[in-house]
């Protein structure tokens, strides 16, 4: 396939499988850059977050690139400090002015931590909902109790729950649980933040395919139902090779192989979350 074409099948939700990562990506111009080259590479799900500093950067990619902004799945995620009933109100209208945008296709709850109060948050995230601010309501870091909690509250419904999720770290239950209610799985450190390619495993398949080993990771969770990946590339070689992970079929054996690789191994914030 052209590395110029969108991919084929989007999730429910119209929520394009492979998205690119901007955690770290705080050079105004750099950033700027990974986006609109992975738009031209035929990327359509960009992932930011206030928490990330360059909501602003990410918003001058999408109008550098030569593509339709209403083509663009964009997301973006309340940090913890601001998600209080007012400040979810108040911030998210401020990063769609950093962004650049009238809407964004996903607004996330980025922890269950800090200022987290579920009535009043997830109150303001369904007026956004209403409004037509947010054309989608998703949470991050949630486990599956604090699934249950907010859709009970929330009035619109939560398309995705955006967790790590890579070979070493595969998150069946929320798997499980996403596939049940709906919920896509947007697995982010996708490739364990560089952990993967040092497993001899991944390698070995990733030679026998004549692949990258950051491509067999990827096309392993993107070959699992229900699964969106977001894997952060700052330039266009590993924004393109990231991209080429979806023209990769791995066979029976591979996935079986890669299933056996699960260790529960945390990069980010192992210590901090409501897993402890
Ligand atoms: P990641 O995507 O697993 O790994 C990123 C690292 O891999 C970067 O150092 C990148 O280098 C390198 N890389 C990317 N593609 C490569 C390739 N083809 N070959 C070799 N190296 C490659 O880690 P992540 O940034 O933690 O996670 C991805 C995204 O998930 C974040 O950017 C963010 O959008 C999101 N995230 C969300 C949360 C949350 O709490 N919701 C937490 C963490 C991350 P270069 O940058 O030099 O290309």
């Amino acid at each position: 396939m052209a590395q110029t074409e969108p991919a084929e099948e989007d999730l429910s939700h119209g929520m394009p499988r492979l998205g690119l990562g901007t955690w770290q990506n705080t050079d105004p111009e750099q950033c700027a850059e990974s986006v609109r080259t992975a738009l031209e590479a035929g990327y359509r799900h960009i992932d930011t977050a206030q928490a990330y500093d360059n909501e602003e950067y990410v918003g001058d990619g999408i109008a550098a690139a030569d593509v339709d902004r209403d083509d663009v799945f964009l997301a973006t995620k309340i940090w913890t400090t601001n998600l209080a009933h007012d400040d979810v109100l108040e911030t998210a209208k401020a990063s769609l002015d950093r962004l650049g945008v009238d809407a964004v296709d996903l607004l996330y709850v980025h922890w269950p931590a800090g200022e987290y109060d579920p009535e009043g948050t997830l109150a303001a995230f369904d007026q956004l909902y209403d409004e037509g601010l947010i054309r989608n309501v998703g949470v991050s870091n949630f486990t599956p109790e604090l699934l249950d909690e907010a859709r009970g509250i929330l009035d619109a419904p939560i398309v995705a729950n955006q967790v790590e999720c890579h070979p070493l770290l595969q998150q069946d239950e929320l798997l499980d649980y996403g596939r049940e209610h709906d919920i896509n799985l947007v697995a982010y450190s996708p490739l364990a933040r560089g952990a993967v390619f040092d497993v001899p495993e991944i390698q070995e398949i990733a030679e026998k395919h004549d692949a990258s080993p950051a491509q067999v990771s990827l096309a392993w969770l993107l070959q699992r139902d229900g699964v969106a990946a977001i894997p952060k590339a700052t330039g266009e070689a590993h924004i393109r090779d990231n991209w080429g992970a979806l023209e990769l079929e791995l066979d029976d054996e591979d996935v079986a192989t890669i299933d056996a690789l699960g260790e529960g191994r945390r990069e980010v914030d192992p210590d901090f979350g409501p897993w402890n």
